[in-house]
């Protein structure tokens, strides 16, 4: 039995918005299905009348530079991210966070735009992508508008995006410059569940030996995804020695109140974790920062 009444591919993004909004019932625009799938069939989704598959509109699918940025089509599957030796040079912890994603079947055919869409706060790609504070560019029957991927998030599964009459287009991250590096590293039970216990990213701009500028994002620290702002207070300006990193750990447990769940792990876990984590991807996005890879 089907688990939807229609499914339609559009070639556009005036199509797939027009089959949204004149669905005769609920309509959602579906990237690989890896999460809305499994989430209808299991019933934890409302039932869904029109699927909207937004992977053959070639604006979702551009991969590329525009101006000062780099433009990941919502539609691409993490599987090319991953690959993309644009993404491995301009934003290393993208390429990162989607080469972990899943296993290979999944990574064909998940993307980006249904990672961040399905608003859950430690999402991989997503994490990686919050580092870098990515303008979001979303189309509705409004015409388009830019959002900042810190102010997408509302709650657990929950974001501004209207999906029964919006989509994502794609993501813009800057370029990286002289000196700026990223890293995305996590920690993930072998099997069985989707997310990872903890993750962070980290975007770092590196002036020869202390840390100018740092952008943390750790998941899932909260219902929403947010910066650790206290933790990159503690480094900014500092060379990430025993010492600054000891003070950073410190902000973290002081500035975030981690979560036990059943699924997953303890908070007193993720708190260890999160030590871990923040010297993995400080210590790599350090030593990235002054290697001159070729695109
Ligand atoms: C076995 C397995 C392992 C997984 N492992 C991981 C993991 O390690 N890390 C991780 O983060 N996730 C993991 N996931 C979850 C999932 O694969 C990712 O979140 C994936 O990126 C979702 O993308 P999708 O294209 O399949 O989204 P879909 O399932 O197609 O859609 C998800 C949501 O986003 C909406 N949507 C999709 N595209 C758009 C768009 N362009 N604009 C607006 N809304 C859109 C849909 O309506 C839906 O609400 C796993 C899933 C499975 C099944």
């Amino acid at each position: 039995m089907n688990i939807w009444q229609k499914y339609v591919i559009p070639q556009s993004i005036e199509e797939a918005i027009y089959y949204l909004t004149s669905a005769p019932g609920p309509a959602r625009p579906i990237g690989g299905g890896t999460d809305l799938l499994l989430e209808i069939q299991q019933g934890h989704h409302q039932p869904v009348h029109t699927l909207v598959d937004v992977t053959r509109i070639p604006e979702l699918l551009r991969l590329e530079e525009v101006g000062n940025q780099l433009f990941i089509g919502a539609a691409v599957p993490v599987k090319v991210i991953t690959e993309s030796s644009l993404v491995r040079y301009h934003a290393s912890a993208v390429a990162e966070a989607c080469g972990l994603i899943g296993g290979p079947q999944v990574r064909n055919t998940a993307t980006l735009g249904g990672n961040v869409a399905h608003a859950l706060p430690a999402a991989d790609g997503m994490i990686s992508l919050f580092a870098f504070d990515a303008q979001v560019e979303i189309a509705s029957p409004a015409g388009r508008r830019f959002q900042s991927i810190q102010t997408l998030f509302t709650g657990p599964g929950q974001s501004t995006l209207d999906l029964s009459s919006e989509i994502i287009v794609g993501f813009y991250l800057p370029l990286r410059q002289s000196g700026q590096s990223s890293a995305f590293s996590r920690v993930m039970r072998p099997q069985g569940v989707a997310l990872p216990i903890l993750n962070m990213a980290v975007w770092m701009e590196r002036d020869v030996q202390v840390i100018r500028d740092i952008h943390i994002a750790i998941g899932p620290s909260g219902p929403v995804p947010l910066r650790a702002v206290l933790v990159e207070q503690e480094l900014i300006g500092k060379t990430p020695d025993l010492d600054t990193l000891k003070k950073a750990k410190e902000a973290i447990h002081q500035s975030i109140k981690f979560r036990s769940s059943a699924m997953r792990a303890s908070a007193a876990y993720r708190h260890h974790l999160s030590e871990v984590l923040l010297e993995e991807v400080i210590g790599k996005a350090w030593q990235r920062a002054f290697e001159l890879e070729a695109v």
